[in-house]
């Protein structure tokens, strides 16, 4: 009898267990990391620049882009140019980077160029031997295929990105997770109209000058991605400010900006509106390098021209303080973030690289 009852009791206890297990699939806690390529500090906080915005030589009609961006005040300025960091964003999370009150956020790589910020924010390890754009495999291992490596995050990673060189950044060739990028089509498992037209779309726009996707058309593919999907772990890689900065246009560099800003606000919608992320999502946002900040050197980047290293962050998620704008910060590096992602999704990242700690806690503002 008293076997039975032993019996009785533990089927019922396993079967308590199998219900709460079964019941909360999605416990563990999702993130986006999105990024916009070489975006500076300076117009996040400050919005357009004065001198670049009246010269002729880097914007096409002055008037008409200052009656979009315009506005004596740097606060309504911001406001212009990032409508949904400032007015919705900056309540819910914590943004840091704004120099000008202290608060600092840097590449700790020496070059300042694309693949070297990438791989120091996805790899937490600042890789000297990473001197150039080039396509090549990247040896260290990044923190989404390590999450894609535990039982959590199993095949729930997945990766969207303009620029075609993320395929060897984040290794194509080793990893299994979803990966997206420049002008790959967006292939699933089952087809749909969006999808037909969107890769459709997209081959009509491929230009064969430049690898880049158009951030549109990443961030529509991404969408229509993560809606039927539902990834756990979903990276936005955008590339259209660092062009038009490097081609001299701060006209399509601050429109693009504007964009990138409204593909956030959908990606928080997104979020907000569907029971799966809602309430156990985290977003990062933050960019991989600065550029000159000179009115002369805005338009590159490099280890020679000062202002290249200086970045910004933004963070939001149920273990993020809404603190909104950050002032007095000790230095954060951008080579931490891949170890603070790890912590964000109740893990420890390990690799064979030496992997920066987290952003302190009195940094991340953790909630008690
Ligand atoms: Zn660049």
């Amino acid at each position: 009898m008293k076997h039975l009852v032993m019996k009785i009791l533990f089927s019922l206890l396993f079967s308590l267990l199998t219900f709460f297990t079964s019941a909360q699939p999605n416990a563990a806690p999702n993130i986006f990391i999105i990024t916009t390529d070489g975006f500076r500090w300076q117009e996040v906080f400050n919005g357009a620049d004065s001198i670049l915005i009246n010269n002729p030589k880097y914007v096409g009609d002055t008037a008409a882009i200052k009656q979009l961006f315009w506005d004596d005040s740097k606060e309504v300025r911001r406001t212009l140019l990032f409508p949904f960091v400032w007015k919705t964003f900056a309540k819910h999370g914590a943004i840091y980077g704004n120099r000008q009150i202290a608060s600092k956020v840097s590449v700790s790589n020496p070059y300042k160029f694309s693949y070297a910020g990438y791989n120091e924010l996805f790899t937490g390890f600042a890789d000297p031997s990473i001197i150039a754009n080039k396509k090549r495999w990247n040896t260290n291992t990044n923190v989404l295929e390590f999450l894609n490596n535990t039982n959590e995050y199993k095949n729930k990673v997945a990766a969207f990105t303009s620029w075609h060189l993320f395929n060897y950044i984040l290794n194509k060739k080793k990893n299994t997770f979803h990966i997206n990028s420049g002008n790959n089509t967006l292939v699933t498992d089952s087809s749909s109209a969006n999808q037909f037209l969107i890769n459709g779309t997209q081959q009509y726009v491929v230009d064969t000058l430049t690898p880049t996707r158009n951030d549109m058309l990443t961030f529509l593919t991404a969408k229509e991605y993560v809606q039927k999907h539902h990834p756990k772990v979903v990276y936005l890689g955008f590339g259209e400010t660092d062009d038009y900065a490097h081609s001299g246009k701060y006209d399509g560099y601050l429109q693009s900006a504007n964009a990138f800003d409204s593909y956030i606000a959908q990606v928080w919608y997104l979020i907000n509106s569907d029971p799966f992320y809602k309430n156990n999502t985290h977003i990062i946002i933050t960019t991989d390098h600065g550029r000159g900040k000179k009115s002369t050197t805005w338009v590159r980047h490099d280890m020679f021209t000062a202002g290249s290293e200086n970045s910004w962050l933004m963070l939001l998620g149920p273990k993020v303080a809404n603190k909104g704008e950050i002032s007095n910060n000790d230095e954060m590096y951008t080579s931490q973030l891949a170890q603070t992602i790890a912590y964000l999704m109740n893990t420890n990242f390990t690799a064979p690289q030496s992997i920066e700690p987290i952003l302190h806690n009195a940094f991340i503002e953790i909630k008690k």
